[in-house]
């Protein structure tokens, strides 16, 4: 047995897929036999073609024709002369193995065509990268395994899943994922409570303690593996996987009902989502709305920056899909542990404090900040759209956003385009320093929504996904839990909405101390809306308030957590 984060509830039994990032280099070398090296590489290109068109077909199926453009151009690329003629050319006169030949040629191209200060030529540079290091994986040997086809019943194992590997999992073949690195907050494991795959991360050198096929059980509820599980243990873990199941059925009951505890106080109950389409779940999970739309997952599951149109399309939709209930809309929030390579931003020794969210935004106003808030004000004339600002520190951050909105209002206006002329713009409180200034952010905001993953990690100067400091990383540390209530109260003495959004929201052991804080909004993973709800349900406002006292007594996490424990229902 092994131990980890467990990042996502249930129980996965099934067989090992290993996915690893592999090793690309070759040894350049004099080969005497000049045309077995060029069949070579005629019999890769043949391989590339059918793959690439494969590839294309699935995207045109799955996503849309404009993005299978993108792979058709590469095979026409390849098709070219100009370019095979060239590794051909340096297989025969230089007499080298066929990728250094294609590398050397590439190579040549990325640096023309990057030198070229034109969108399009930078883009064809990329291209050609990418055509590279498909290529050599096929001269080289290097199995691919393609996500979005493994067998039924398999798990998952890597290093680290990017959250673009994660978004090409399916559930129906996926039943469970183990990882060497991440958090309970971490990207992958957001989207593996999205996908309702049981996951347990951070397991210390799990890919080199499992084969390919091997049989292994996740217990995404206790954070722990099985890697030989006997029969009995299989046994076991069916039945507990039944029971699971079940528990989740007997949710039902909770669907349609008001979000309310049993003394009758209503919150609202609104799920986080990070594409339209995940809208449609919230609805499915009988969510009031959304409290939370990280759009940074539409640039990061694209190859250049989304147009204001295509943002414009993608906000709309949510709305739409929402029919009328609140859309809380996150400006692009990335660093940290969110990259997107095309920006070519610098790495940087801190990312977590470095140049990111709306520092990011506001330094790059015109090609990304514009057009992402003219999208939002543009959309927000077909739903109830709000805007929210990600990783604020500062009352200047909050204010320079508001006066680019109302710059955008005036020449929308000019223009005769509608939006919504009441649209809220609100802040995420998820730094240390928000906590500190929550007084003076909430003259200038219209709504908070405290973002307990980031809060956690930025109180407790905890990175969220280490696992060396990790029992540091708790919303239960009194440093967070007074921060929270700081929070909630100057939103509440300044008469603005105050929601929480982070995965603390959906904690049964916070829940009845942050409605006895007076939360106004708890916005959770749609799997999580029900069992949310239900909690909720079970908490009369006497009670809550009796252990919102308590939990302030203590001086420690742990006691905290034993005491919240001891409490809770079942
Ligand atoms: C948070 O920090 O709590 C939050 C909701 O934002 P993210 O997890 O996207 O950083
Ligand atoms: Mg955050």
């Amino acid at each position: 047995m092994a131990k980890g984060v467990a990042a996502s509830q249930g129980y996965g039994i099934g067989q090992v897929i290993i996915i690893k990032e592999a090793s690309l280099d070759f040894q350049r070398v004099t080969i005497s036999d000049v045309e077995a090296e060029k069949k070579r590489l005629a019999d890769a290109l043949d391989v590339f073609m059918e793959k690439t068109q494969a590839m294309a077909d699935d995207m045109k199926e799955r996503i849309g024709e404009k993005e299978a453009e993108i792979l058709e151009g590469h095979i026409l690329m390849m098709q070219d002369p100009e370019m095979t003629g060239q590794i051909e050319g340096a297989i025969e006169n230089e007499h080298i193995n066929a990728e250094a030949a294609l590398d050397q040629v590439c190579d040549m191209f990325i640096q023309m065509f990057s030198s070229i200060d034109d969108e399009m030529f930078q883009q064809r540079a990329t291209d050609v990268a990418d055509i590279k290091t498909r290529m050599l994986k096929i001269l080289l040997g290097v199995e691919e395994v393609d996500i979005s086809a493994v067998p039924a019943g398999t798990v998952l194992v890597a290093v680290d899943l990017t959250p673009s590997m994660t978004a090409g999992i399916n559930n129906q073949n996926v039943v469970g994922i183990m990882t060497e690195v991440g958090g309970k907050t971490s990207h992958s494991a957001i989207l593996a409570r999205a996908l309702e795959i049981p996951a347990v991360l951070s397991i210390d050198g799990i890919v080199g303690k499992v084969k390919n096929g091997q049989t292994v059980i996740v217990d995404g509820t206790e954070g722990e593996v099985i890697l030989e599980p006997s029969a009995e243990e299989i046994d076991a873990y069916t039945a507990k996987r039944a029971k699971y199941l079940e528990d989740k059925k007997l949710l039902e009951k909770f669907r349609g009902k008001a979000s309310q505890m049993a003394s009758g106080e209503q919150v609202e109950l609104v799920g986080n989502i990070g594409n339209p389409n995940d809208a449609l779940k919230v609805v499915e999970c009988d969510g009031e709305g959304v409290g939370l739309f990280r759009t940074e997952f539409l640039f990061m599951d694209a190859t250049s920056i989304p147009s204001e149109d295509e943002q414009f399309e993608a906000y709309k939709e949510a709305a739409k899909n929402l029919d009328g209930k609140p859309v809380i809309i996150r400006t692009l929030d990335i660093g940290g542990d969110k990259a997107i390579p095309y920006l070519g931003l610098e790495t940087e020794e801190n990312p977590f404090l470095g140049y990111r969210a709306v520092r990011f935004c506001l330094d790059r106003k015109e090609d990304i900040y514009k057009p992402q808030l003219r999208a939002l004000l543009r959309a927000s004339a077909f739903g109830n759209i709000r805007i929210m600002v990600p990783l604020v520190t500062c009352v200047e951050e909050i204010r320079a956003v508001k006066a680019m909105v109302e710059e955008l209002k005036a020449d929308l206006d000019e223009k005769g385009i509608a939006y919504d002329k009441e649209i809220k713009v609100g802040i995420m409180t998820e730094t240390a320093a928000s906590g500190v200034i929550a007084d003076l952010l909430a003259k200038e905001a219209d709504f908070f929504s405290i973002g307990t993953n980031d809060l956690t990690g930025y109180t407790m100067a905890v990175d969220r996904g280490n696992a060396k400091v990790a029992y540091l990383y708790s919303a239960f540390q009194p440093a967070v839990l007074r921060s929270i209530k700081r929070i909630i109260e100057c939103g509440k003495k300044e008469g603005i909405m105050v929601g929480m959004c982070g995965e603390a929201a959906a904690d049964p052991m916070l829940v009845p101390v942050l409605l006895a804080w007076g939360l106004d909004e708890f916005s959770v993973s749609p799997t999580s809306i029900l069992a949310t709800r239900k909690v909720m349900s079970q908490w009369t406002m006497e009670e809550a308030k009796e252990v919102a006292d308590k939990v302030l007594t203590f001086a420690t996490e742990e006691e905290v957590v034993a005491y919240l424990k001891s409490v809770a229902k079942a």
